[in-house]
């Protein structure tokens, strides 16, 4: 049964237009809790390569991986060091700091890796919004960057896969979001208009100025760390951007 809620209106009950019937979420830190699925995956490889028997502690081991993680990842986006480097470079690093040796970066890069899409810890209030969602008739889609195996498997193993109707990839479309490609594929393959359609990300390069460069409205579900800066940033689009706190007050916007 479709629940609806209805107003009254010269005595009339009249169900309220609905301005958005297509939703596109993006999957990593959007629904699927990135942060918390790495530090649990990285648990499980830290034992699988026996560093407790090593005497290493876990939270500064994920400390320190984390530290060298995150100034890679910088130095790739600054073109100062390349993908494959970056994956063996935070393992190295990590290893040379904390003196651990006999151990392949390259070996522990990719058991973590396949490690992470069976972890299955979600953002809060994600599964109870598509629910919310999926009762009241919206058509829910996922637009993500990432590998088809990966992210299906995400998907599968957290069981949120029941709620969409399509999922496009960016490995299966060969575009990346923010590029113009992958949303008009998504909004043709979903039979969308831009004005029913709506985006919803965490990350505001990739998701936000994706979508309201391609000219559909957007909600950026924004970290407390970068909530500081939204307003010069979404200033310069005459699409709508949305912002939440978190996922569930995208029921207000609707
Ligand atoms: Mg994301």
């Amino acid at each position: 049964m479709k629940a609806l809620t209805c107003e009254i209106k010269h005595g009339i009950f009249r169900a309220p237009m609905k301005r958005y019937t297509h939703i596109f979420f993006d999957l990593d830190n959007t629904l699927w809790d990135f942060e918390t699925n790495s530090f649990y995956a990285m648990k499980e490889t830290f034992l699988h390569f026996k560093l407790d028997e090593k005497g290493v502690d876990f939270p500064f081991f994920f400390e320190t991986y984390s530290k060298h993680n995150h100034q890679l990842w910088q130095d790739y986006r600054n073109g100062k060091v390349v993908k494959k480097e970056l994956i063996r470079l935070r393992f190295e690093q990590t290893f040379k700091e904390l003196g651990i040796t006999g151990i392949d970066p390259l070996e522990m890069n990719l058991f973590y890796l396949t490690e992470m899409p069976f972890q299955t810890n979600l953002v809060e209030g994600a599964v109870e919004l598509l629910n919310y969602l999926a009762l009241r008739g919206y058509h829910l889609f996922i637009i993500t960057n990432g590998f088809r195996e990966v992210q299906q498997k995400k998907l599968e193993m957290t069981g949120l896969k029941r709620f969409f109707t399509k999922i496009y990839i960016s490995e299966d479309i060969k575009a990346p979001k923010p590029s113009r490609k992958i949303f008009e594929y998504a909004l043709k393959s979903s039979n969308a208009t831009k004005k029913q359609s709506l985006m919803i990300g965490d990350d505001f390069q990739t998701d936000i100025v994706g979508a309201l460069q391609f000219g559909i409205d957007a909600a950026w579900l924004v970290s407390s760390a970068s909530f500081q800066t939204i307003n010069n940033q979404v200033n310069n689009y005459s699409n709508k951007v949305y912002i939440l706190r978190e996922i569930g007050e995208l029921k207000q916007t609707l």
